[in-house]
C-alpha cells in the first residue's frame, strides 16, 4: 500500500467520524426551541430486531462527551433500552411528517433524515 492511498484511507475515516458527530450535534440540538436544552427529550430507537422499542432520554443524556463511554466501532454510541435492557438504543428522527421512526443516515448527512417511509426530509426542505 503506497502512502497515497493510505492518505485517503485516513481521510475517509476522519470525514465519516465528523459527519457522525455532525448528525448527532443536529438531532440532539435541534429539537424543542432550538439552542442547547439540557431537559428536552431526545427519540431514540431499539435497534433489537426482536424489541424494536421506541422511547425517549433527556439531551443531556445522550450529548456526545469528552470521554468515550459506549458506542461501537463506527463511532455510533448506544444506549440502554428500557424495555429490553440491551445497549441497542440508538438516536433517532420522528418523521414530522407521517410520524415514522428511523434513524439517521449516517452516510450521507444531506439526507441524514429523510424518512425512508415517506421521503420527506426536513433538513432538505430547508436548505432549498
Ligand atoms: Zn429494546
Ligand atoms: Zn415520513
Amino acid at each position: 500500500m503506497d502512502d497515497e492511498m493510505k492518505k485517503k484511507i485516513s481521510i475517509g475515516i476522519a470525514v465519516g467520524c465528523i459527519a457522525i458527530a455532525a448528525v448527532i450535534t443536529i438531532v440532539t440540538y435541534r429539537s424543542g426551541t432550538g439552542g442547547p436544552n439540557p431537559n428536552a427529550s431526545v427519540m431514540l430507537l431499539c435497534t433489537n430486531p426482536q424489541c424494536g422499542n421506541i422511547f425517549e432520554l433527556k439531551q443531556s443524556d445522550v450529548a456526545p462527551k469528552e470521554t468515550s463511554d459506549g458506542g461501537d466501532a463506527a463511532g455510533i454510541r448506544t444506549f440502554k433500552c428500557p424495555k429490553c435492557n440491551q445497549m441497542s438504543g440508538q438516536i433517532a428522527i420522528k418523521c414530522s411528517k407521517c410520524g415514522n421512526v428511523f434513524l439517521p443516515n449516517y452516510k450521507d448527512i444531506t439526507i441524514y433524515d429523510k424518512c425512508p417511509k415517506c421521503g420527506y426530509s426536513a433538513y432538505e426542505q430547508s436548505n432549498k
